[in-house]
């Protein structure tokens, strides 16, 4: 008969965990919280609008490849790479550059500011792309049980790359480019990673590789919501079941094994293997109880930002707006180095915008377009209080129609804000952490959750707090290493 698994969590991670059991022969059950599938890759439909709720771009495609190809199916959605990456504005009335992986284009953008920049970004990305090959299959696509086997690991990557351990992405930087808007436009990979770029190590400048040179970024056609979708039928085609509005929030165990998960009304879940998709550190502390784990610990982690995220439906077409853009400001040292606890007000964000209808046009009314605003924030350690939730959206909504010398507020038919608070309480995000843990050296590879429970031998853990870490195609990679865990504890059943 077959074995049994039972997966809390739809996230990407869940899921594509699910697809690699089925492969081997698994019948997989889902229990989710929420009332749909994707955790934070999902989405909101609102007066005949359709967003993106959280993810709206990805790097390394090629690990959505290797899902499909493990699985033996075809990719069940579209992938649309994106040129311009990006575009970036430091000021109202000021430059919008935009971001190119043609470096020769690239170059041109920085043409005045940073007449060497080709010369340079060569050397800089030539140095990350080393970093990347040389830690891609040492590091980030390996599981490790125990701290010290992580270590030996370690010790196979390069020693030439050593000096990058200890210098920050920023010092890395200012060693290979002059200007401020190159080196603030390089640096912001380190707020997906959970710190400033000032204080986090300069192995991450492997992310500008994977970024502008290695495979670019991606999003699909229809929107990012296609890849649940597509990934949900597939899993149902295959007699996987979804449980949603359900929520564990108890346990019963006996012998070292779980014997049930239990939800909200009292329901228990059984099964031969349970994959845990929730955030990895929050589950082990929160349902397991674990002290190590406790709210006192958890709090003296790391954690990623919050997200404050707004969708706008507009009743017009905005001229001047690209698909994906960050707005910055001039003060960015400052800025980033008060964001993470709050002793920067809010009111000159610094934000993300992604204008989906610009390349999507079924996700919003024929003539309108609509808009997706994620200002990252502290989370609720730094900021519990978000009932000014109103005025930061009206400062960055302001700031936004003035550098787009444009009436957004006049023109809006649909708004909806969602805080740090709502994070938390959609997803179970610990204290509304967008990104999860985050990747400080201490709190990576064998120091991270590990995706093995440490007492109970039929629980896994998969998703952006186990390893390798946050981000769409590490969630694809962290479901890759749960299933080789599962598969050495259980085996194929194929
Ligand atoms: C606003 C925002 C923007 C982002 N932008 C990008 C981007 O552009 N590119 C990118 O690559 N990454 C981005 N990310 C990060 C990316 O979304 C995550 O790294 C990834 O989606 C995490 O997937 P996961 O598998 O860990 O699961 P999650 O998405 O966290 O899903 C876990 C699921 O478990 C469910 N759950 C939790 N507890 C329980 C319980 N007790 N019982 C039942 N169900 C439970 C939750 O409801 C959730 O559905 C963004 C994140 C946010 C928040």
């Amino acid at each position: 008969m077959n074995k049994k698994a039972l997966i809390i969590g739809t996230g990407l991670g869940g899921l594509a965990t699910g697809m690699r059991l089925i492969k081997h022969g698994y019948q997989v059950d889902f229990v989710e919280k929420y009332h749909q599938s994707g955790g934070r890759l999902n989405q909101l439909k609102k007066d005949g609008f359709t967003f993106d709720m959280g993810p709206s771009f990805f790097s390394m495609s090629y690990e959505f490849d290797e899902l499909v190809k493990y699985c033996d199916t075809t990719m069940p959605f579209e992938f649309v790479e994106l040129d311009p990456l990006y575009s970036v504005n430091f000021k109202k009335g000021g430059k919008n550059y935009l971001i190119y992986k043609d470096l020769k284009k690239l170059a041109e953008q920085f043409a005045t500011e940073e007449p060497n920049f080709e010369q340079s970004i060569h050397k800089y990305l030539k140095r990350a792309g080393e970093l990347f090959h040389d830690t891609e299959h040492i590091v980030i696509k390996q599981n490790f049980n125990s701290i010290a086997g992580y270590l030996v690991q370690l010790a196979r990557v390069p020693w030439k790359h050593a000096p990058m351990m200890v210098r920050s992405i920023w010092d890395e930087l200012n060693r290979n480019f002059d200007s401020y808007e190159v080196k603030v436009i390089l640096s912001l990979i380190a707020f997906f990673l959970g710190a400033t770029p000032f204080d986090t190590p300069a192995v991450y400048s492997l992310l500008s590789y994977t970024e502008l040179q290695h495979d670019g970024y991606y999003n699909v056609k229809g929107g990012m919501y296609k890849i649940v979708e597509g990934m949900e039928k597939w899993l149902r085609e295959r007699g996987a079941k979804f449980n949603f509005n359900t929520e564990i929030v108890d346990f019963r165990s006996s012998n070292g094994q779980i014997t049930s998960f239990i939800d909200q009304d009292g329901a228990s879940w059984q099964a031969d293997v349970h994959v845990v998709n929730a955030d990895a550190a929050w589950f082990r502390g929160a349902i397991l109880n674990r002290k190590k784990y406790s709210p006192e610990k958890l709090d003296k982690q790391k954690w990623t930002l919050g997200p404050f995220t707004i969708y706008l439906g507009i009743d017009k077409k905005i001229p001047n707006i690209h698909h994906h853009n960050y707005f910055l400001g001039e003060n960015f040292k400052d800025y980033a180095g008060k964001i993470f606890k709050n002793s920067m007000g809010l009111d000159k964000p610094y934000y993300y915008v992604n204008a989906l209808s610009k390349f999507n046009a079924e996700c919003a009314p024929e003539g309108m377009e609509n808009l997706f605003i994620l200002c990252p924030v502290p989370d609720l350690r730094y900021k519990p209080d978000w009932s000014d939730r109103e005025e930061i959206a009206h400062n960055i909504i302001g700031d936004l129609s003035s550098r787009l010398d444009f009436d957004i507020e006049s023109s809006t038919i649909s708004k909806t804000i969602l805080d740090p608070t709502h994070w938390q309480s959609m997803f179970n995000l610990y204290k509304g952490s967008g990104l999860g843990l985050a990747h400080d050296l201490n709190q990576i590879g064998g120091f991270r959750p590990r995706n093995i429970d440490e007492k109970f031998n039929n629980v896994y853990y998969v998703g952006a707090s186990t390893v390798p870490g946050t981000g769409l195609p590490m969630t694809i990679i962290s479901s890759k290493l749960v299933t080789e865990q599962i598969l050495k504890g259980y085996g194929s059943l194929s």
